[in-house]
């Protein structure tokens, strides 16, 4: 019965690219909807006067399992360069070897440069406390509340958990889920040895799974139906009829933005739970600065941070085109409101006083996603990818899960979508 069903999927973010690429590979042809001229959503490639960058750098981690296995698939996994966590700030170094854990980290501590005897310590407590606890708080409360009450010194959480927490998490440390934060700590700082290790990606955002995706489907015998927006759904004898395209399926997996769900759901009785959940949502943007430089740059790591605390991080992308740098700043902060061209040769500065004199400016853009991600923040209750109606799912990052807004959480919720369709009787 199953295998006859038509199913439609609304987004072709790597949430929804998951759920079609498990639903191929199980048999089943799909219908995909993307309202954009492209696949990838929040993680695609943009055009930058001939150039080929991402909307926005981005960073995964050896525990992204399902992404992983998603790209094995695709047959892009060598665009990732995969290292051992080695944090680098001015006046500050943590890197992992190469021992098992949690030897790895205790090793890490032990050598770690800008940390005091006192910091390490209490660094090594806190997380010797939270293994014992197999990461898992009684009651969630605020990041910045649980370093707190383990009495983590302000240079250890300036120099090491606030930037974890603002890059991972996306979210302020006063704002952001301590439970987060720790099942963050669970798979980077104590994870397996490969699963902390961080990946890099080699190539622009959409080689690595929008445009590879789009060809499995279609050499699968799917549709990939671009400048497709749905602009609503009804349910008629037992159909969705999906409305702006005039499409009707057995089956739906929303797997849009969070912020455009809601409308997806105004037209289905008795998601009035989900849409309820859904507006206790609110938003967290992300800057990054593209720097096109004349000759290409020296870093001693792909990644470096550029100060303490919430500051900025900077990433080697010669791979998109010699020179090319680009610059992130996670979360809210002063820096929305500074004057761009200011922020920009701040910034410059920061990169110099890091890396010695620059080469020659050719060009620099500013891309800002004001609603980069959810706001990660304590006891916020993520809907189910079930909903009350039968046949209809939600797919994203968003959805129920133990990460933050993350690729990984995309993936593996637009993986979970497809294995409840198939799962059905
Ligand atoms: C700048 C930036 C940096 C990031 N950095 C990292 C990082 O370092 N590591 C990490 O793991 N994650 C990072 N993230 C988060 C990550 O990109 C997201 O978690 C992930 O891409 C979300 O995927 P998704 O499929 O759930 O949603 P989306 O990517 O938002 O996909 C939704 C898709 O649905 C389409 N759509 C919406 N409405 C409709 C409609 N009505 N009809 C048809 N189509 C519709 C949209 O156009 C979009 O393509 C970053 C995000 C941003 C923006």
């Amino acid at each position: 019965m199953v295998d006859r069903l038509k199913i439609a999927i609304i987004g072709g973010g790597w949430a929804g690219l998951a759920a079609a690429v498990t639903l191929a590979d199980a048999g089943r042809a799909v219908t995909l909807f993307e309202s954009a001229q492209q696949l990838g959503g929040r993680a695609r490639s943009v055009d930058w006067a001939g150039l080929t960058i991402d909307n926005g750098q981005h960073l995964m981690a050896g525990a992204y399992r399902q992404t992983l296995a998603l790209m094995t698939r695709l047959g892009t996994l060598d665009l990732l360069e995969r290292h051992r966590i080695d944090l680098r700030a001015p006046g500050f170094r943590l890197a992992l070897p190469r021992l098992p854990a949690p030897f790895h980290l205790a090793a890490g501590l032990l050598t770690a440069r800008g940390l005091t005897w006192a910091d390490k310590l209490a660094a090594a407590r806190f997380m010797r406390a939270l293994q014992r606890r197999h990461f898992k708080l009684d009651s969630d409360r605020s990041a910045a509340l649980l370093l707190a009450e383990y009495r983590q010194p302000l240079r250890l959480i300036e120099r090491l958990w606030r930037p974890i927490c603002v890059a991972a998490l996306n979210t302020p440390l006063t704002m952001a889920s301590a439970q987060v934060f720790c099942n963050v700590l669970r798979d980077t700082l104590a994870g397996a040895r490969d699963a902390s290790d961080m990946l890099f990606n080699r190539a622009a955002m959409g080689r690595l799974v929008p445009e590879a995706g789009q060809r499995y489907l279609t050499e699968r015998g799917s549709t990939v139906r671009l400048s497709s927006r749905v602009n609503g759904l009804t349910l008629e004898a037992g159909r969705f009829k999906l409305l702006g395209p005039e499409y009707s399926a057995d089956r739906v997996i929303i797997a849009s933005h969070p912020a455009q769900v809601s409308g997806l759901l105004a037209g289905i009785d008795g998601t009035e739970a989900v849409t309820a959940r859904l507006r206790q949502f609110t938003w967290q943007p992300i800057f990054t600065l593209w720097l096109h430089f004349a000759a290409p740059l020296r870093f001693p790591y792909p990644m470096l941070a550029l100060g303490h605390g919430a500051a900025p991080w900077a990433f080697e992308r010669s791979d998109l085109a010699p020179g090319l740098v680009a610059i992130v700043i996670s979360a809210e902060g002063p820096h929305l409101n500074q004057e761009p061209e200011r922020l920009r040769d701040d910034l410059l500065h920061k990169l110099a006083i890091e890396l010695g004199p620059l080469p020659a400016l050719l060009a620099s853009k500013v891309i800002i996603d004001r609603r980069a991600t959810f706001a990660s923040v304590a006891n916020l209750i993520r809907p189910d990818h079930a909903t009350p109606t039968a046949g209809l799912y939600l797919a994203g990052d968003y959805t129920a899960g133990d990460y933050p807004a993350t690729l990984e959480g995309a993936v593996r919720s637009g993986v979970r979508c497809a294995q409840l369709i198939l799962g059905e009787a």
